[in-house]
């Protein structure tokens, strides 16, 4: 059986999947499949539509170097850029942390080292044993809670926060933040800094240092938190390069492949 996940293109596609690209894709499959029928080649047309589709879905693109072109396609293409800019402005309700901490990187590690949470480890910064061990505990607990129990169990925890409710899109769940339409933390993004919140709870007393400590702690992750995956490098930007000027490198990001949702942003230089 062939391991679809592992053919998948984090790059291209989830959160990363760039709209105009997939669209000239799936319209040039749509022509080539067309062709082959009128043809009367019905069998390969099939086999075409299917395996292209396939593609488009697991990699972003089938017709090579589609990110060099497909933008400017689309921006010629009467269709509204509207129907595009929609997927950017749900990424902006995206937040990458629960705690949303604003200390700054080297107070925190200091902070964290003074309190043997972080040990090093040759050039390496690591979590003492226990508390690696902990933290872990305190997630698998809570990635086996249902989404609306998390969502509670944040909303109990950590006063920052505020409100704590629940969305599901697109097989994807978050825990909305926040009054007045709240902010998406991926679910897990919300296992992992909660249960290195509570871990920290009996080590920090700084409520500052706890929330900023609880969100460094992301950068450790191996695997995702909520179903195990394996993480996988990514970049921040979609492969129309489109939010960004060409002088800023996108960023560098850690992403769970099967939730595709980002689980930590490496800070830019
Ligand atoms: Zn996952």
């Amino acid at each position: 059986m062939v391991d679809l996940a592992s053919m998948r293109e984090p790059s291209y596609t989830g959160e990363n999947r760039c709209w105009p690209c997939t669209l000239v894709n799936l319209a040039v499959v749509g022509v080539f499949v067309l062709w082959l029928a009128v043809r009367k080649r019905r069998v390969l047309s099939l086999v075409v539509a299917s395996v292209g589709v396939g593609i488009v879905y697991l990699r972003g693109y089938v017709v090579p170097y589609t990110p060099r072109f497909a933008p400017q396609l689309v921006d010629a293409s009467p269709l509204p850029n509207d129907l595009f800019h929609d997927a950017i402005d749900e990424h902006e309700a995206e937040r990458e942390s629960l705690a949303d901490a604003d200390l700054d990187g080297e107070t925190v590690m200091r902070e964290l080292g003074a309190a043997g949470v972080l040990v090093a480890e040759g050039e390496m910064l690591l979590l003492a044993d226990e508390v690696d061990e902990a933290w872990r505990d305190e997630m698998d607990a809570l990635a086996s809670l249902s989404l609306s129990d998390l969502a509670a169990e944040v909303e109990r925890s950590m006063p920052n926060v505020g409100r704590a409710d629940t969305l599901v899109t697109d097989g994807s769940e978050w825990v909305v933040v926040g009054d007045a339409g709240g902010e998406l933390v991926a679910r897990p993004v919300a296992i992992a800094e909660l249960a290195a919140y509570r871990t920290l709870g009996d080590r920090i007393d700084d409520e500052a240092v706890r929330l900023a400590g609880a969100e460094s702690f992301r950068m450790f992750l191996e695997a995702c938190p909520a179903c195990g995956t394996a993480l996988v490098e990514s970049s921040e930007v979609s492969c129309c390069g489109g939010y960004m000027t060409p002088r800023q490198s996108p960023n560098e990001t850690l992403v769970c492949p099967s939730c595709e949702q980002r689980l930590f942003t490496f800070p830019s230089e």
